[in-house]
C-alpha cells in the first residue's frame, strides 16, 4: 500500500510539474478539493470530452446534445429529491478532528478482506506454479472461504443499514469492526449524521429579497427539464438520448485523492429515453457499450470491472458502476443507472406541465423510462494519467519517466525538432510544423541535446518526435521516433501524416466502437 501511495504522490507531482493539473488558487496555498487544469491538462481534458461527445452524437443518430445552464429553478432540486435526500452519512473523529464518510470507512474495511483473499491467492499461485487455477482455489480453500464469509457478513449488514438509512447501525458497524481513524488511530467516533452536499447561493436583488438557488450537483436535471423542448423541436422518436457535458458541484465531506473527488468537477451525462418495460434491456446494452468505450483506449482490459449497486437510489431499478483500478484500488469512474420514469414524473408533478410522449407505433402516450450513463471527466482524466505513468528502467541503466497515454488523448501529438540550431535545419523543421499543425497539436523544440528533448516529450506523453537533420535537406527524409518503443525510423516527409494519423486519429478510435 505504501508503495502505491508513493507512486500516486509521484503522479500528482508529475501532473503539476508538467502543466497538467495545478491546485486551485495555488499562490494562496490552494482551496480544498478544487483544481485547475494547466496548458497540457486542458488539451487532454478536451480530447477526453471530444472522444465521449463524438461517440455519443456522431455514432448514434438518435442522440443529440445540449448545454443547459448551471443555475436552475430551485424547485427542480425539490422535484429531483436532492433537497431532501442528496446526503452522505458523515462521522467525526474526536481526536483528530477529521471528518469521514461512514460508508467509505466501511467500504475500505471490506476492501481489506478482498486484499487478504488476493494475498492468499498470490501465495498459492507461487506455490503451485503454472498449473494453478485461481478460481478453483478461491472456491475450495478453507482459509479463503473463511475470509470471504466474514466479508459477506459485513457486506450484508452494511447494505441493509444503507438501504434502511439506519445511521445508528452504521456507527455500530464501525465500532464492531473496530475501525480506527487512519490519522489518530483511535475509535473515538461521534454519531453518524446526514450532510446535504448541495452548494446554495442567492440570485437577484428584488425588494422581496433574493431567491435561493443551488449550484447543480449533477447535469442530468438540465436534460430532464429540456426533455419536451428537445423531443418536440428535434422531432425525436423514442428511443432517443440527450447528451451533455458540464460542471457540477458537490460539497464533498472528504475531499482527498487529488482530482478523484472534487468539489467542482465536470460530468459527461447521457439520458436515454425508452419505452416502459424495455428499460432493463437498454440498461444491459448501455452497460456493454460504455465498457467497450473505455476498453477501446487500450489501457488494459483487466483494469476495469463492474460493480453492481446494493443500495439503489430512490429512483433506480438497476444500477452499476464501471470501476477502474487506480493506485488506491478499484474505484468508480462511471455510473450507469436505470432511473425508471421517476425524474420526468416528478417534474410533471412539480411543474404542473404534462411531460409525456405520444408513441405513434403504440398509438398511446406514456412517461418514458430513462437509462443514464454518467461519467466524471476528471476521474476519467485521473484514470488515464495513472495508468500511463511509468518510470521505465532502460537497458543502459538509466530511468525514463514516460506517459504511455492513449495516443488519441495525448495533449501534444508530434514534437518537431531540428537536430542543431543552425545550417537551415530550424527552417526546415518549421516547414514541417506548418504542414502538420492544422491537423495535430505540435510542439517545436530546439533547445538542449536531442536526448533531453526526447525525455521531455516522453514525460508529457507525446507519441511521436520528428527530427530534422542534415540529410533531410538533401533527401527530404526525417527520423520519426515512437514514444513507447523508442524505435526510430527514417521515412520521407510525405509519409509523416499517414503514419501519425493512423495512430492518433479519433476517427479510427471511433470506428473501433462500431
Ligand atoms: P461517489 O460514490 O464516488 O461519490 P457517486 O456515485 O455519487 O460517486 P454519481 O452521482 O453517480 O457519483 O456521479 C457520476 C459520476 O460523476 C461518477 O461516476 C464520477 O465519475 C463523477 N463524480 C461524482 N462526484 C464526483 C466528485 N466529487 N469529483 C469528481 N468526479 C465526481
Amino acid at each position: 500500500m505504501a508503495k502505491q501511495e508513493d507512486s500516486f504522490k509521484k503522479i500528482v507531482s508529475h501532473a503539476k510539474e508538467y502543466g497538467f493539473v495545478f491546485p486551485s488558487s495555488d499562490i494562496y496555498d490552494g482551496l480544498g478539493a478544487v483544481y485547475d487544469y494547466g496548458q497540457l491538462g486542458v488539451e487532454m481534458k478536451n480530447n477526453i470530452k471530444r472522444y465521449w461527445w463524438e461517440s455519443m452524437t456522431l455514432l448514434h443518430e438518435n442522440i443529440v446534445g445540449i448545454d443547459s445552464a448551471i443555475f436552475m429553478h430551485p424547485t427542480i432540486w425539490k422535484a429531483s429529491g436532492h433537497v431532501d435526500a442528496f446526503n452522505d452519512p458523515l462521522i467525526d473523529n474526536r481526536d483528530s478532528k477529521k471528518r469521514y464518510r461512514a460508508d467509505v470507512l466501511i467500504e475500505d474495511e471490506m476492501a481489506k478482506f478482498d486484499d487478504k483473499i488476493e494475498k492468499e491467492v498470490a501465495k498459492a499461485a507461487k506455490r503451485f506454479g503454472e498449473s494453478f487455477d485461481a478460481e478453483l482455489f478461491k472456491s475450495t480453500n478453507p482459509r479463503v472461504q473463511e475470509i470471504a464469509q466474514k466479508r459477506e457478513e459485513l457486506h450484508t449488514r452494511f447494505a441493509k443499514a444503507m438501504n434502511d438509512n439506519d445511521l445508528a447501525e452504521l456507527k455500530q458497524i464501525i465500532l464492531d469492526y473496530e475501525i480506527v481513524d487512519p490519522i489518530s488511530g483511535t475509535k473515538n467516533w461521534t454519531d453518524v449524521r446526514q450532510f446535504n452536499l448541495m452548494f446554495k447561493t442567492e440570485m437577484g436583488s428584488t425588494s422581496e429579497g433574493a431567491m435561493n438557488v443551488y449550484l447543480r450537483p449533477e447535469t442530468a436535471q438540465g436534460i430532464f427539464v429540456n426533455f419536451l423542448n428537445v423531443q418536440k423541436t428535434g422531432r425525436m422518436r423514442i428511443p432517443f438520448g440527450i447528451a451533455q457535458i458540464g460542471k457540477a458541484f458537490r460539497n464533498e465531506i472528504v475531499a482527498r485523492q487529488f482530482i478523484f473527488r472534487m468539489r467542482e468537477f465536470e460530468q459527461m451525462e447521457m439520458q436515454f429515453f425508452v419505452r416502459p418495460g424495455e428499460e432493463l434491456d437498454w440498461f444491459a446494452k448501455w452497460k456493454e457499450t460504455r465498457l467497450k468505450w473505455h476498453k477501446a483506449l487500450g489501457m488494459g482490459d483487466h483494469k476495469y470491472r463492474y460493480h453492481d449497486h446494493d443500495k439503489l437510489a430512490h429512483y433506480a431499478n438497476a444500477a452499476t458502476d464501471i470501476e477502474f483500478e487506480m493506485p488506491f484500488g478499484f474505484k468508480e469512474v462511471e455510473g450507469i443507472h436505470s432511473r425508471t420514469n421517476f425524474d420526468l414524473s416528478q417534474h410533471e408533478k412539480y411543474s404542473g406541465k404534462k411531460i409525456q410522449y405520444f408513441d405513434p407505433e403504440m398509438n398511446q402516450s406514456y412517461t418514458p423510462y430513462v437509462i443514464e450513463t454518467s461519467i466524471g471527466v476528471d476521474r476519467m482524466f485521473l484514470s488515464v494519467l495513472c495508468s500511463s505513468y511509468e518510470e521505465e528502467k532502460l537497458e543502459n541503466g538509466e530511468t525514463r519517466v514516460v506517459l504511455h497515454l492513449p495516443k488519441q488523448l495525448a495533449p501534444v501529438k508530434v514534437a518537431v525538432m531540428p537536430l542543431v540550431r543552425k545550417d537551415g535545419l530550424p527552417d526546415k523543421a518549421r516547414e514541417i510544423m506548418n504542414m502538420l499543425k492544422f491537423d495535430y497539436a505540435c510542439q517545436y523544440d530546439e533547445k538542449d541535446s536531442i536526448g533531453k528533448r526526447y525525455r521531455r516529450q516522453d514525460a508529457i506523453g507525446t507519441p511521436f518526435c520528428v527530427t530534422v537533420d542534415h540529410q533531410t535537406l538533401e533527401d527530404n527524409t526525417v527520423t520519426i521516433r515512437h514514444r513507447d518503443s523508442m524505435a526510430q525510423e527514417r521515412i520521407s516527409i510525405s509519409e509523416l501524416a499517414g503514419i501519425i494519423d493512423s495512430e492518433v486519429s479519433l476517427k479510427n478510435l471511433l470506428k473501433s466502437l462500431v
